[in-house]
């Protein structure tokens, strides 16, 4: 049973880096039936309405305008261009909330420097408009990289949040450092098909080390955000929160859109702040299907969709 739900969710995973697959998926015309529940819609409009429905529930935003991997220094430009007008639109409408990114969007496989030229406007901006850009972090192949820009943004200009992800047995360390340097950082399990020298590769093993990291966080990070839909880690976070007289003021939590929402309402009813990240745009793929690997049950609600459309 286990075995197969592993086969299932390595599946899901290759598929997400499919090229052949991601071209065919994303010119689909039933994609919005297949991608309504994890993503805004397909333009920057969509993204904003609901920060803005969500805003006025209390709930802030990381907008993702989907994209990675991008092939050349136009597309790396155009990303560039597409975050920091979302950006903008979230300062002039004064709706809070701030972006999420990924490096490899912004050309950091064709350069570091590619990477560094069109995240660090956004950077200015975020620090301008009180917020701070949130750098996604991709496979083991970036985390480097990401690391040493997101280090080198944050003594340049502040304004700058890093992820670290607990399935992957480097992260302690990269949390240390980052915590004496002030780098905010946004905690989570880890959504890659990472190699068993790498990273945890049992589910249990993960949800110990996202523990570990999260208390660790808790106590000496700088505004740490605990991303998880785990109902036994929020309980646990929440209860170390109070046990350690952790003001809510001092982290927040963040979930994705489209997922528990009932946790979602729990954590503000207790008086938590909670981020959602919502992804909109066209290049849904990759993040769609790393939403399927990580529940297969989904391809139900998926094949539901698909039916009614
Ligand atoms: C705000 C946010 C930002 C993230 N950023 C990154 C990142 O930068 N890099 C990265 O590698 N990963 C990122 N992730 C993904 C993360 O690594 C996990 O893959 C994902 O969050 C699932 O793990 P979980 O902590 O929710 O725990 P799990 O143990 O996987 O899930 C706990 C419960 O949550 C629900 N659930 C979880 N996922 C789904 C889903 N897809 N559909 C429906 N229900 C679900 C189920 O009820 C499940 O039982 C992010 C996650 C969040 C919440």
């Amino acid at each position: 049973m286990f075995k197969g739900l592993t086969v299932l969710r390595n599946s899901f995973l290759w598929m997400s880096q499919n090229r052949s697959l991601r071209r065919w998926m994303e010119s689909s015309s039933t994609a919005h039936a297949l991608t309504s529940r994890f993503i805004a819609g397909l333009s920057l409009e969509d993204g904003i309405s609901l920060a803005k429905t969500l805003g006025d529930q209390g709930i802030q935003t990381a907008l993702d305008h989907l994209g990675e991997n991008v092939g050349t220094v136009q597309e790396a430009k155009a990303a560039g261009a597409a975050v920091l007008g979302a950006l903008s639109s979230l300062a002039q409408l004064s709706i809070g909330g701030t972006v999420a990114i990924k490096l490899t969007q912004l050309g950091l496989d064709l350069s570091m420097e590619e990477g560094i030229a069109n995240l660090e406007p956004l950077v200015m901006l975020a620090k301008q408009a009180g917020t701070r850009v949130e750098v996604d972090m991709e496979s083991s192949a970036y985390t480097d990289r990401t690391l040493q820009i997101v280090e080198a943004m944050h003594l340049k200009h502040g304004s700058i949040r890093a992820v670290i992800q607990a399935y992957l047995y480097r992260s302690e360390a990269d949390v240390h450092r980052l915590n004496q340097l002030g780098i905010p950082i946004r905690l989570c399990k880890g959504a890659y098909n990472e190699s068993a020298v790498l990273a945890m590769a049992e589910k249990s093993e993960v949800d110990k080390a996202f523990l570990r990291l999260m208390r660790i966080l808790l106590e000496d990070g700088k505004f740490p955000a605990i991303a998880t839909h785990d109902p036994a880690i929020l309980q646990q976070a929440t209860a170390f929160a109070k046990e350690i007289d952790l003001s809510p003021s001092e982290f927040e939590f963040e979930m994705l859109y489209g997922v528990r929402r009932d946790l979602q309402q729990q954590i503000r009813q207790q008086g938590f702040n909670l981020r959602l990240y919502v992804p909109y745009g066209e290049a849904w793929y990759p993040y769609f299907m790393r939403r399927l690997a990580e529940r297969p049950a989904n391809v139900w609600f998926l094949a539901r969709n698909l039916l009614r459309s």
